[in-house]
């Protein structure tokens, strides 16, 4: 394996600044993009640009000089933030997807991995808790319940063409709910292991051990710690194979019992208090049938341990924050 000049963009983002260390770590020499610095940690980027990527100059720019782009940009969070923002989300994902993917092919990029996403597949299918995993052809017919989930079903149709018509590789990978440290943990872009291991946090270290739970929490999902996803990702992208894939776990559960999985890492015990809020589709798994086939692999790490890790690193953020905010409290006081 040579070294390659890759460009990440979203890599001021979760999934991003990960794989941009991971990629490093393989090697290689790597260009991050985003419109903001990742938050938790600072970028290692080989090189690091601050661009809006929605601008077609700015892709261009971006998209100089190397030979594979993982896409990762996007305007994007939980349920919350999904269900809040279709016109702001299908707006940004659309010129930045457009522009990106045609910057790539303008500047001879040979290889492309687009992220899409589980939102891709209709509402339709997901209306139980206890339903079959997704293979990839079921997105069609198409019903995604978001907005989100169009502007990916419509992106993965431009990579397709693209390879089509003007040879780029174009890969495809939908994630179902990644999850690990230094991603968004509050103010409303977190997604439920994230916003779950926050609220436990927060009851351990506050002692009132009531926690919020949007619906009745009988929703499933199956959740991928990112270590094994930027292996998936890596792989994909070294392979032949240029249609849609799942990159997932497919064990499901219940949102309850993400929550009791995460109170038992805590070591508390916790009262859970359903409450209305965006719960998104009903149930929803991944098929890994495609993916072991083509890769040969499947996330093989543990709900578990990822969640372990992920609260470790969620408690620590949220005592800083109790600590911070109980200072700023003082002062506020003192000078009243
Ligand atoms: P994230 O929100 O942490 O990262 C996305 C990054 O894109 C952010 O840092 C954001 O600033 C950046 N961005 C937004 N608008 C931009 C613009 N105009 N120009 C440049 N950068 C811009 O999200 P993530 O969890 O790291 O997800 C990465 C990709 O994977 C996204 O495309 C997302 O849709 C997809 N995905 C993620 C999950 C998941 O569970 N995390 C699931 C399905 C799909």
């Amino acid at each position: 394996m040579g070294q390659k000049r890759i460009l990440v963009t979203g890599a001021g983002g979760f999934i991003g600044h990960h794989l941009v260390t991971f990629l490093q770590g393989r090697g290689h020499w790597v260009r991050g993009v985003d419109i903001k610095e990742p938050e938790f940690a600072p970028t290692t980027a080989d090189d690091f640009l601050l661009l809006d990527l929605r601008r077609w100059e700015n892709c261009l720019e971006a998209t100089a000089g190397v030979e594979e782009v993982y896409a990762l940009a996007a305007d994007m969070g939980g349920m919350g933030y999904i269900h809040a923002n279709h016109a702001r989300i299908l707006h940004d994902n659309i010129l930045i997807n457009t522009h990106t993917l045609d910057a790539a092919r303008v500047n001879g990029v040979k290889r492309y991995l687009y992220t899409s996403s589980a939102c891709v597949y209709p509402e339709y299918r997901q209306l139980e808790v206890d339903i079959a995993p997704l293979k990839e052809e079921e997105a069609y017919p198409a019903q995604p319940q978001d907005a989100y989930g169009w502007e990916k079903l419509i992106t993965e149709r431009l990579c397709l063409h693209y390879r089509e018509e003007y040879g780029l590789h174009t890969h495809i990978v939908r994630f179902h709910n990644i999850f690990g440290p230094q991603g968004a943990w509050e103010g409303g872009r977190e997604k439920a292991p994230a916003a779950i291991c926050r609220k436990v946090a927060v009851a351990k270290l506050t002692g009132n051990d009531e926690i919020e739970v949007w619906g009745d929490g009988e929703q499933t999902r199956s959740f991928c710690y990112i270590d094994d996803c930027l292996i998936g990702i890596e792989k994909l992208m070294a392979s032949d194979f240029y249609d849609p894939i799942n990159l997932g776990q497919d064990r499901m559960v219940t949102i309850n019992e993400l929550v009791d999985i995460v109170a038992e890492i805590a070591g508390i015990t916790v009262t859970k208090k359903h409450i209305t809020g965006p719960q998104g589709v009903r149930g929803r798994n991944s098929d890994n049938a495609l993916l072991r086939q083509v890769l040969n692999w499947e996330p093989g790490i543990s709900l578990e341990s990822g969640l372990a890790d992920t609260y470790t690193w969620i408690e620590e953020q949220v005592r800083q924050s109790l600590m911070q905010k109980s200072s700023e409290d003082l002062m506020h006081s003192r000078i009243l």
